[in-house]
């Protein structure tokens, strides 16, 4: 069983190759791009294994097919940048790691929020040049705060409890509600109009879908207390970037802690350092003092690297043997 890895790193190589002891797959690692001008190197391999800032468009996986490609093992939870309908149509398998650890992304976001709140990275900088003053540095309590939770799914929920832990008011907002398990909490779920306008902090862990592409949107911000936050490691889509740009420009909004951003797929994981950032909305997001912004990193603990490495290779094994597939995104 020959795969083709696409867009990985060190830690998906270390990873992978750890976990492809318990089933021996013949694995080549690819650091560049799933798209339209490199889809022809999947010619020779049974199964291509993609990630989230790979393209999986209709031309994509029409080449994909005539490559010989049956099966395509997304090594991500989303599936969104996948042409569900194309892929049924061509008759290609699309499995996806559905679990591995929503604990990594929900911490991630309390990171950003607490980073965010408390001004870690201006102190950081700070003494790390011998400069130990504190003016600017002034925080705000998470106690008495209300969340709203956009998205009550496996992240959500684990958001929700670890914020209820610092004695915030949760509110949440979810299509498909869990009134149990919110009862269960003392949680309320509200309307989004009042969610977006009782947050204190709105921590975005719905999916992008058509329904949910810019569901943080002018209308949606100007609802939103001025000092509010939002910390969004769900999809970059989720937000409209330059309302959220204007709304900070006329501070209106208190600040925003991005794991993602709608066009991150030519940046992210990748180095462009010495290099020249073209992208003015994603440069003009780095400039406010009030955004943090880190690279798609909320997955990236050791725990959530092997469940991924051992999932994905399991859902591959699963193809191959003709079993039942449980992680097929239909
Ligand atoms: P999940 O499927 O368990 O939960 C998603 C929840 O969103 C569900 O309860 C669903 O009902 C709800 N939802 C769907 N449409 C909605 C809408 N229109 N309005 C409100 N809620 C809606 O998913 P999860 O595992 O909790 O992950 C959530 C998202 O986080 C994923 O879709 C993915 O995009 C993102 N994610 C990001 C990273 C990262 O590294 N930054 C890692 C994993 C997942």
């Amino acid at each position: 069983m020959k795969i083709a890895f696409y867009d990985t790193r060190s830690y998906d190589r270390d990873a992978f190759t750890a976990a492809n002891k318990n089933f021996l797959f013949d694995i080549d690692f690819f650091d560049f791009h799933l798209n339209e001008k490199t889809a022809f190197s999947a010619k020779g391999y049974d199964v291509v294994c993609a990630f989230v800032n790979d393209t999986l468009d209709s031309k994509v996986l029409h080449i994909l097919k005539d490559c010989g490609i049956s099966l395509v093992a997304m090594r991500c939870a989303g599936y969104n940048n996948v042409d569900l309908k194309v892929a049924a149509e061509l008759g290609l398998k699309i499995v996806r790691v559905p679990a591995y650890s929503p604990h990594s992304v929900a911490e991630h976001a309390v990171a950003l929020l607490m980073s965010l709140t408390r001004r870690i990275p201006q102190a950081y900088m700070r003494t790390r040049t011998g400069n130990f003053t504190l003016n600017g540095l002034t925080g705000r309590d998470l106690f008495g705060l209300t969340a709203g939770i956009l998205g009550t799914g496996k992240i959500g929920k684990i958001m929700a409890e670890i914020l209820s832990g610092f004695g915030m008011k949760i509110e949440l907002y979810d299509v498909y509600p869990d009134k149990d398990w919110a009862a269960s909490h003392g949680f309320e779920y509200v309307m989004l109009d009042k969610l977006f306008k009782d947050a204190d902090v709105l921590s975005l862990h719905c999916p992008l879908t058509d329904g949910t592409k810019h569901i943080v949107n002018d209308k949606s911000l100007a609802l939103m207390k001025n000092d509010a936050v939002i910390i969004n490691t769900g999809r970059g889509a989720l937000i409209d970037t330059r309302a959220l740009v204007n709304a900070l420009k006329r501070r209106e909004i208190g600040g925003a802690g991005l794991d993602v951003y709608e066009e991150e797929s030519k940046y992210f994981f990748d180095d462009w350092s010495v290099d020249v950032i073209k992208d003015d909305t994603l440069a003009r997001l780095m400039t406010f003092p009030n955004v943090i912004i880190t690279g798609h990193q909320a997955f990236l603990t050791t725990n959530a690297l092997s469940a991924i490495a051992d999932v994905t290779l399991g859902n591959i094994r699963d193809w191959m043997n003709g079993t039942a597939l449980a992680n097929e995104v239909k």
